[in-house]
């Protein structure tokens, strides 16, 4: 019952292999049937690993954790209408891929595999270092040689091995990908053990909102690390019966890096290849996202949209929320700045969530630049 298994072909795996891609090249996702003791979860720490039983991790002594998770879910008034924000800034490396890497790297020890490789631009390679060095496992992280200095730093003072590759995002994963032939890849975009930990996010929402689903989710997408693991988890939670409805997902891109927007308003199954600028919103500027068909379906199944914003609106928000004493990184803002377009949108009353997804500790430069 349990397995990965390709969508592509169909082919299943147990849970078991150490693959991270199907021998056709198809991507993975994990059949897995989340459970939900209410009572027992109430009484244990507030950390993510509190959803033990919707966690596709054998034995709990391979679990890897810093007690991370059960961010503060807060309220913040934009001119009147309240929206609530999980603060996924306030997690041990400075982004919400942590939830991601605990799960992925607990499931890297289960295998017994003691090397990994992973590309990003930025905070995934952070998280994957900081899990690995926890883990006693060995990292080579690719990044982009424009990367922020802050996550070059961190990443290497996590012990990683670090690759700056000269060009863009995409000559990143290229570089990668050849190291991959011949390692584990721990990707947050191929690998389907990640988004079994982006998905607990839902769990705390749900679990502090008293167990119910809010009517609308608002998140950024680039790869869609976190919106794929929203809407996994939401399904879970629908599916064992712990909540009735499902929420509706607002996906945000940045104007200048807008590929699912754009192949979404055109009602495309395919994405086409787009000329991308270079925005504030460097975590989100995935031209040719892996699993941009799986992201559109989502967003389509929960009868949502894509909203696109401008650098001007993506500075504006960033200002706005240092204002009222949130430090983000501008990639984080790109968020704020599309739940202040879908309030302008929607005039009924709604419970709405949003997520600060990475810290102002991480851009320094960026941010010294705009001022
Ligand atoms: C990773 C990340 C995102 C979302 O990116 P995806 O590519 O969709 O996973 C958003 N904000 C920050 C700060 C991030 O690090
Ligand atoms: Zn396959």
């Amino acid at each position: 019952m349990n397995g990965l298994r390709c969508i592509t072909c169909q082919r299943e795996f147990s849970l078991n292999e150490p693959i991270w891609r199907c021998s056709c090249g198809g991507l993975l996702n994990i059949k897995f049937v989340a459970e939900f003791p209410i009572d027992i979860i109430q009484r244990r720490k507030p950390t993510l690993w509190r959803y033990r039983e919707a966690i596709p991790i054998e034995s709990d002594q391979h679990i890897i954790s810093f007690d991370e998770g059960f961010t503060p879910l807060i309220t913040i008034d934009f001119n009147g209408r309240l929206v609530l924000i999980k603060q996924d800034h306030l997690f041990a490396t400075g982004s919400y891929k942590d939830r991601g890497a605990s799960v992925l790297i607990s499931k890297v020890k289960e295998l017994g595999v003691n090397h990994v490789v992973e590309d990003s631009s930025g905070n995934a390679g952070c998280a994957i270092a900081a899990y690995c060095a926890k883990a006693d496992i060995t990292c080579d992280i690719f990044v982009p040689a424009t990367t922020s200095t802050a996550k070059l730093a961190q990443i290497e003072m996590y012990g990683a091995y670090l690759h700056k590759i000269p060009g863009s995002r995409e000559d990143t994963a290229a570089a990668v990908l050849q190291a991959a032939e011949t390692n584990y890849y721990a990707s947050h975009s191929w690998n389907p053990f990640f988004f079994q930990g982006t998905k607990t996010i839902a769990y705390e929402i749900c679990e502090q909102l008293a167990w119910q689903a809010p009517d609308t989710i608002i998140l950024p997408v680039g790869n869609g690390t976190l919106l794929l693991g929203v809407d996994i988890g939401f399904r879970d939670l629908f599916q064992a019966g712990v909540i009735e409805t499902l929420p509706k997902l607002i996906a945000i891109q940045a104007e200048y890096c807008h590929p699912l927007a754009l192949a979404f308003a055109q009602d495309q199954s395919q994405i086409s290849s787009i000329i991308k600028k270079e925005t504030l919103a460097e975590g989100i500027a995935i031209a040719k996202p892996i699993r941009g068909i799986e992201i559109m379906e989502a967003v389509r199944r929960s009868e949502g949209y894509f909203i696109t914003v401008s650098e001007t609106e993506i500075k504006t928000a960033l200002y706005e929320m240092g204002r009222k004493g949130y430090y983000l990184e501008p990639t984080a803002a790109a968020t704020i700045a599309g739940v202040k377009q879908y309030l302008c949108h929607q005039e009924t009353e709604e419970t709405i969530v949003s997520v600060f997804t990475g810290h102002g500790l991480k851009a320094t430069q960026k941010i010294m630049d705009l001022l």
